[in-house]
């Protein structure tokens, strides 16, 4: 754009943009530009204003007796161009900048995409020729136009017109933020009463699991973390999780890409933590002694997720991140005050899975999903309730399968599955009394049969139990839980 641009007037025959104060001697023809004309030029414009220019004639302007420094003359007439409006705006990061603020070049220029070819562009001609030092802006960042849900332009004589003041009365302000952190911005940006109702939908997902972090956050000292060493392999995992998602965020920031932030925290909601990690969690934070290792170790991941998203959310979801902030638990060296007054959580490396054990827990999950779609079909047939009424059976008919169900055979499949019962058998199963049976998609040759689970339901857990205590009919870990409850 820079290169085809041959040449560049700036004056125009334009009414609009600043008049240019020269004026011509009407005997010899040349142009008069002196420290005396351009003084009674300004001390005019200071009363008046520029429109004078056009006003009043060059005998009004000029001081009496103002003669021609290049003949004597005593006529003269004014230049009737203006300055160019680009050459005007393009050169404000002068005036606006290096003169009145001392700074210069400054870190962004942030303007529509029409701007390459106006005020990016005059700006950094302007620069170059004047200054000769590169452009005034470290960076440019453009943003395309908010447009109606159909993508046509708004038009107050449309109606089609969405005022930011009632988005805010139904949804609240943090909505319009995420709403602008949500679009891809670099295009035009849609924006409608239906766009709102379902960014409330991720609005809920997020706050609902900021909620479930801080209920089992309750007494919970941050500063007593259990160390990478102590932690429970799942918490790892969900740590791990929580890394690749920091350096997503991290880098979608760095790249002024605030839709990815939005969207790779919402996914993270939903697909890890509420439909996998906190589901799993449940019985533990629930159900073992309050000071256990197992239910610390799910707090100490529970806080470092929720610290994580709550400064990372925080410059978009700016009063629901300081109202968790608020209500959360802090370490000795995070400011409490608000969110943020802190640095975003860098990954935290020492509580990462290596590559592997995090392919294992893939294959989990490929498995899980599998045992997931056989439970359902049993629930659908009412012949299970929830998935704890549920005994499992897993039977490798492939190599591959086998190999699979090996891998993950040891990783505590009832609690990570949530059912009572989980069985690995070799020779098969024949589906007798079954409730369900199924034929694995993610694991191919993997049959999975699902029956009642046999035993008691404890009353405190709800997973059967076939040592159930005489009496009260807890399982046997909640029987222990519960007298040392005394
Ligand atoms: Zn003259
Ligand atoms: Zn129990």
């Amino acid at each position: 754009m820079i290169r085809e641009r041959s040449d560049w007037c700036i004056s125009r025959q334009r009414r609009w943009g600043l008049p240019i104060p020269v004026f011509y001697c009407d005997d010899c023809g040349k142009p008069v530009c002196t420290g005396e004309s351009i003084e009674a030029v300004a001390t005019l414009f200071e009363a008046e204003g520029s429109n004078a220019w056009f006003e009043k004639s060059a005998e009004e302007i000029l001081p009496q007796g103002f003669r021609c420094p290049h003949c004597g003359g005593t006529h003269f007439s004014k230049e009737t161009d203006t300055l160019d409006g680009w050459f005007d705006s393009g050169s404000t990061h002068y005036a606006a900048m290096k003169r009145d603020q001392g700074f210069w070049p400054s870190d962004m220029y942030m303007e529509g995409g029409d701007q390459y070819r106006g005020w990016f562009q005059s700006s950094l001609l302007t620069a170059v020729g004047a200054l000769g030092q590169g452009a005034p802006y470290r960076e440019c960042l453009t943003h395309g136009w908010t447009v109606d849900g159909e993508g046509k332009a708004m038009h107050k004589s449309l109606g089609n017109g969405v005022d930011p003041a009632d988005i805010i009365k139904e949804f609240g302000g943090d909505m319009i933020r995420l709403w602008a952190g949500s679009a891809d911005y670099h295009v035009d940006v849609r924006c409608s009463k239906e766009i709102f109702k379902q960014l409330s939908q991720s609005y809920l997902k997020f706050r609902n699991t900021a909620r479930y972090c801080l209920g089992n956050l309750d007494g919970f000292d941050p500063n007593e973390l259990v160390s990478p060493a102590e932690m429970l392999p799942l918490d790892r995992w969900a740590v791990t999780k929580l890394n690749e998602l920091i350096g997503k965020v991290a880098a979608a920031y760095d790249n002024y890409e605030f839709h990815v932030v939005s969207h790779a925290i919402n996914d993270f909601c939903v697909v890890e933590l509420s439909s996998f990690y906190l589901d799993i969690i449940k019985d533990r934070l629930y159900c073992e002694e309050r000071s256990s290792l197992a239910r610390r170790s799910a707090q100490t991941a529970l806080f470092l997720i929720l610290d994580s998203m709550t400064k990372m959310f925080a410059p978009i979801l700016a009063f629901t991140c300081d109202e968790i902030w608020l209500a959360m638990p802090h370490r000795r060296e995070d400011d409490a005050r608000n969110v943020v007054l802190n640095t975003m959580n860098k990954p935290f490396a020492d509580y990462a899975l290596s590559e592997s054990e995090m392919k294992r827990w893939d294959e989990l999950i490929a498995l899980r999903s599998d045992v997931n779609g056989v439970l359902e079909t049993a629930r659908a047939s009412k012949r299970i309730g929830k998935p704890l009424e549920a005994a499992v059976t897993l039977h490798a008919r492939t190599a591959e399968a086998r190999e699979l169900v090996e891998h993950v055979s040891d990783m505590g499949l009832e609690d990570l599955l949530i059912v009572s019962q989980c069985l690995i058998r070799e020779d098969g199963d024949s589906g007798t009394d079954a409730a369900a049976t199924g034929a694995g998609v993610a694991v191919p040759g993997l049959d999975i049969t699902v029956r009642e689970a046999p035993g008691v339901k404890c009353p405190r857990c709800w997973r059967h139990s076939t040592f159930a205590q005489e009496g009260t009919g807890l399982c046997p870990r909640c029987a222990e839980v519960v007298a040392k409850l005394g």
